[in-house]
């Protein structure tokens, strides 16, 4: 019997970060793989938008300041 291997598709390690607002400079918690974007929680900046992997931080608006676990 011939193995088939099976081809992975690698897991994206997700993971959550935190992202200063660098509009009203509030802190906030940001899904690494969010499917929506994501809006600051104070004043509704969108801080980071879905790619279809890994959110992409708009790093104009937002800056990660640390990686949670
Ligand atoms: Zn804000």
């Amino acid at each position: 019997m011939v193995k088939k291997r099976k081809i992975l598709i690698p897991q994206p390690r997700s993971k959550f970060l935190k992202v200063v607002c660098k509009v009203c400079g509030a802190e906030n918690i940001v899904f690494s793989h969010a499917t929506f974007p994501v809006r600051c929680k104070v004043c509704g900046t969108i801080m980071a938008r879905p790619t279809g992997g890994k959110a992409q931080i708009l790093r104009d608006r937002a800056e990660i300041v640390a990686e949670l676990g």
